[in-house]
């Protein structure tokens, strides 16, 4: 019978709870990508870490940005956004990675990221995140860039 010399081995990604290669083992927290280790410090700089209380390895992890660039287009922008006055508006996003209280708990306080995010409201079951933002102060790619960086993003409607 072969015996697997790893089996002892059960150290998991802080972030996302994926196992870790053996060779990241030596001491302290380990994270299996620098995406895991951005969004973990994107958490830890605005004081969300309380989220892993929630959410024991979330497994959302950062993604490509590329599709950002779409953002730059007003037209793409006034699309996108369901409401807009004075200097309010408000969108509605779909987030996949939508699951859990801590999602919520995370999602509901997006001002804590950004002041000119006034509130944010999680719908779970339709995996949704309606979002009020002074567009005067933070654009709408920045908004979308933030829900990227702590590993939430949203599905944007070509
Ligand atoms: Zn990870």
């Amino acid at each position: 019978m072969e015996v697997k010399s790893n089996i002892t081995l059960k150290a998991v990604c802080y972030h996302c709870g994926r196992y870790l290669p053996t060779k990241t083992h030596q001491g302290g927290d380990n994270f299996c990508s620098p995406n895991c280790i951005s969004i973990y410090k994107m958490l830890f700089k605005y004081h969300l870490c309380e989220y892993y209380n929630f959410n024991q390895n979330p497994f959302n992890q950062y993604k490509s940005q590329t599709f950002l660039n779409d953002l730059y287009d007003p037209k793409k922008v006034a699309q996108l956004v369901n409401y807009k006055h004075n200097n309010l508006s408000i969108i509605t996003f779909h987030i996949p990675a939508i699951g859990g209280s801590g999602c919520v708990w995370l999602l509901t306080r997006l001002h804590q990221i950004n002041s000119s995010i006034s509130s944010s409201r999680v719908d779970l079951l339709k995996k949704q995140v309606v979002i009020c933002f002074n567009h005067y102060n933070i654009s709408l790619r920045l908004l979308v860039n933030i829900l990227n960086q702590i590993g939430y993003q949203p599905i944007i409607p070509q």
